[in-house]
């Protein structure tokens, strides 16, 4: 039975803002981005071989396992794991990998990785589907291998997708980071630092991310403003889109259509929940297509803390200092429940995803518009906890059908916690974070593997198609 990361010793939590929110291609951080490291990773440390054993080498071998085996074809893990092989680098991508190897010529036949300066032929075709359960200690795992002429390993990686885009490998270790200015491993550690330094939540988490990148104010605010623009260009450009999104589900993009309805509603309450509803079908359908988007904090919840940003800037006309300032208060949401629980849809159904991702908008909001933290806590608590149990069931292990309608339910959710955190009496509470968190990380470990991504179980099975 696939163990957890409770199983393992725990380093101290210095995630940067920028592990948790970053651009990539879609449609699944687990499947497409880390995948993608994955067979970057994998190139550049074979450049670093011996001449000798770089010229014995015939074959690049790679094995799937958990659900990139059992979605990884809807997800587009075979082309992202190649195109990383290729060189590219998610991060700087401006295209879906399987554009990216339509420009290269691998998407059909057979292309030349190099190792050193000896060039092999490979093809998606080396790409195995492995078991979906297995003793590897993360679910979504993913082994590389450099083969000579009798197929015996030269050099082999052992790779997990941890959720989010992150990339482990059998002996990774956390990278040199600086230690947190303030520390805290839960809400309650939080609430205690905040009171003790008389600091406002996104400082103190501006001043984490100093110590913890060594990265100065000016350059973090740079990369949060390309942070934002992403989402609202993610937003934008998938308000103009037509047509069907790939793959055999042959599922119509509604965005445009939904935000020329909402534009028609008389009244303003509906109208805006409706804006809300097509900017989050907007980013989900970019995602769906594989465009750019920015992991909040997955590839598949990617749609959920955009839409409510967009709105945010366009139709509540929020500053944007405060977005900023909200953005940052939504990492500290994010971060717990990496932290405590984990992000990835394999690990903990759709709770981990949608779920998180609602949670940090809620949160966003309700710092966004100056609630103090009690009241951000507990619309982060209350987006989680009704998202509490949720499976993740892709239709044919595409990041449509539940997902795309999902981001936009979760960022309703999210606008609807927040205004229930603000008008409720914040001593009648009766549930912190923390507790949601732990809820969630207890329901993500029971729950049956056909409801973590392996489109085995749910929506994935009960879903006919015409
Ligand atoms: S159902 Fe949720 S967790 Fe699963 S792929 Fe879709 S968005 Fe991600």
């Amino acid at each position: 039975m696939p163990r957890t990361k409770s199983d393992h010793p725990r380093p101290a939590m210095n995630f940067s803002v920028f592990d948790l929110l970053k651009a990539g291609p879609g449609p699944s951080s687990s499947h497409t981005i880390a995948p993608m490291l994955a067979g970057l990773d994998f190139i550049e440390r074979c450049s670093g071989l011996s001449a000798a054993v770089a010229e014995r080498a015939r074959r690049v071998e790679v094995t799937l396992y958990g659900s990139l085996s059992a979605t990884g074809g809807g997800h587009g893990t075979r082309a992202a794991v190649l195109a990383g092989l290729l060189g590219h680098n998610p991060a700087d991508s401006s295209a879906a990998p399987d554009r990216l190897l339509e420009d290269s010529g691998a998407a059909t036949g057979e292309c030349r990785l190099t190792v050193g300066r000896v060039h092999i032929s490979f093809s998606l075709a080396d790409i195995r589907s492995g078991p979906i359960v297995h003793d590897f200690p993360f679910s979504n795992t993913l082994t590389i291998a450099l083969l000579d002429a009798d197929a015996k390993p030269l050099y082999s990686m052992e790779y997990y997708s941890v959720g989010g885009g992150f990339l482990q490998w059998k002996g990774w270790t956390p990278p040199e980071r600086g230690k947190p200015a303030h520390p805290y491993a839960n809400m309650r550690q939080l609430r205690e630092r905040l009171k003790d330094t008389g600091l406002t939540l996104h400082e103190l988490i501006l001043e984490n991310e100093t110590a913890i990148t060594g990265m100065a104010r000016p350059a973090i605010f740079n990369r949060l403003e390309i942070v934002t623009e992403t989402m609202f260009d993610s937003v934008r450009r998938g308000l103009q889109g037509e047509g069907t999104l790939p793959g055999s589900l042959g599922v119509a993009r509604k965005a445009r259509g939904l935000l020329a309805s909402a534009e028609r509603i008389p009244y303003t309450v509906d109208r805006f929940l409706a804006r809300v509803n097509a900017y989050a079908f907007a980013t989900a359908e970019e995602n769906a297509g594989g465009g750019v988007i920015v992991t909040a904090p997955t590839c598949g919840a990617a749609g959920v803390m955009p839409a409510l940003l967009y709105a945010m800037r366009h139709n509540l006309n929020i500053g944007d200092r405060a977005l900023r300032e909200g953005v940052l208060a939504s990492a500290a949401v994010g971060f717990l429940a990496k932290y405590n629980a984990a992000i990835a849809g394999a690990e903990m159904g759709c709770q981990g995803e949608v779920g998180v991702a609602s949670a940090m908008a809620a949160a966003m909001l309700a710092h966004a518009r100056g609630n103090a933290v009690a009241v951000v806590e507990n619309a982060a608590e209350i987006a989680l906890e009704h998202h509490l149990g949720l499976t993740c069931d892709p239709v044919k292990g595409y990041v449509q059908i539940p997902c795309i309608e999902r981001n936009a339910v979760g960022a309703v959710k999210a606008y609807n916690a927040c205004l229930l955190a603000t008008c409720e009496n914040q001593k009648q509470h009766m549930v912190s974070l923390d507790a949601v968190i732990q809820a969630m990380a207890e329901t993500g470990l029971e729950m049956n593997s056909k409801f973590k991504e392996t489109s085995k179980g749910g929506l994935a099975v009960s879903v006919v198609e015409c």
